[in-house]
């Protein structure tokens, strides 16, 4: 019998732990329905249309339970992206004065709230949040982005540079991209005043951040050789193919024109040799040509772009051959079918755009440094391929 009583008080201690543990799961169980009922009013406000109550609702129902934190941020952004800017507000003002919300918790919300007033466009506004998460570890980056954003709608070029030691230190290769052109619009401004110094100075500087900035290098030839500093001017040329080739053949009509003063044509067709065979870009054959057929007359030159033509079709060769052809003493070109062809290329390049942003694909047929679609600098070069470079 006693035997038989040991047996069962393990029995017994399982069933006083398990009603035990009931009790708790009920209290829990009690402030859960309490909170889903709050959330089920709010959803069905949401449901009814009756946003605002449903913000009331569900905001009241967080003042319950952290855990729901995450469900607040994901209302509000939908709020913000259907363009409903002032309940996002609502919500982002709310969670930032919790004050029993986790530091990370409280960031985001100050982030979230800068990117609604700025997407409200109130600048100032926006202004304020992100600087007040410049030295946050998880928002500090991208603060600083969104603020150079609004410094570059507002033009207030000096304003991102005032960030210039905090860009550094944090090493971010966009930010420094994007600071660079801040110096280069400044270099722009001082250019047109022909503040030779200062140009330079800033120039100087936006290489120091990014020294692939082709934008500083253009300038600086630009200013060099307004001053008759060609020399310098020349491995600026230089320095803007090595820095990006994509965006070279650009500049090879300038850079013809500064070699031409420096009466350095060898030395320039040398290195424009190089840059063809390198990259085989349209920009470059057709200028090779020119020194071909001044150098070794243009029987040679017409086989020179015939090889280049079977080696890379392009539509900009095409046409540059079809002239040649038609523009030959010693040859007998010169039937209405091959103006047709060349007129009708003519007409397709005049439609064609000539610049493509490499990071949205917007297309253009004028340069921008800042892409008009995404605002990235420095992103619209030269399209390639049969129909471009
Ligand atoms: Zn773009």
């Amino acid at each position: 019998m006693i035997e038989l009583l040991f047996l069962l008080l393990p029995v017994a201690m399982a069933y006083g732990w398990f009603m035990g543990r009931n009790s708790i799961k009920q209290n829990q169980q009690t402030a859960k329905q309490d909170l889903s009922i709050k959330y089920s009013t709010g959803l069905n406000y949401l449901l009814s249309n009756q946003q605002d109550k449903a913000i009331d609702s569900l905001l009241d129902a967080l003042k319950v339970e952290d855990d729901s934190v995450e469900a607040h941020f994901a209302m509000a952004n939908l709020f913000r992206k259907r363009g409903e800017l002032d309940r996002a507000l609502k919500v982002h003002e709310h969670l930032v004065r919790l004050n029993h919300l986790p530091t990370k918790d409280k960031q985001q919300a100050v982030f979230e709230l800068g990117k609604d007033f700025l997407s409200a466009g109130l600048y100032d506004r926006a202004e304020t949040m992100f600087t007040k998460l410049l030295k946050s570890k998880d928002y500090g980056v991208k603060s600083l982005s969104y603020l150079l954003k609004i410094f570059q709608s507002t033009k207030d070029w000096q304003h991102g540079i005032d960030r210039k030691k905090l860009i550094v230190k944090y090493k971010d290769k966009r930010l420094l991209h994007t600071l660079a052109n801040f110096y280069c619009e400044l270099a722009t401004t001082a250019f047109e005043q022909d503040q030779f110094i200062e140009v330079i100075e800033l120039l100087e500087q936006a290489l120091l951040l990014d020294p692939n900035s082709c934008r500083a290098n253009w300038l600086m030839a630009k200013i060099y050789e307004s001053h008759q500093q060609c020399e310098l001017a020349a491995k600026c040329y230089q320095a803007i193919y090595h820095q990006d080739n994509e965006f070279f053949p650009d500049v090879i009509d300038q850079m013809l024109a500064c070699y031409t003063r420096l009466d350095a044509l060898e030395e320039f067709y040398s290195f424009i040799k190089m840059v063809y065979d390198e990259t085989a870009s349209s920009g470059a054959l057709i200028c090779y040509l020119s020194y071909v057929e001044q150098k070794h007359g243009k029987k040679k030159a017409l086989e020179f772009i015939v090889s280049a033509l079977k080696r890379r079709p392009t539509i900009r060769g095409f046409e540059h051959f079809v002239n040649m052809q038609m523009t030959s003493t010693d040859g007998p070109v010169s039937n209405t079918g091959l103006d047709l062809i060349k007129e009708l290329i003519s007409e397709y390049l005049k439609i064609k755009h000539r610049y493509s942003c490499r990071t949205c694909g917007f297309n253009s047929q004028i340069h921008y440094w800042s892409c008009p679609s995404c605002h990235e600098w420095e992103q619209l070069k030269p399209i390639r391929g049969l129909e471009g470079e």
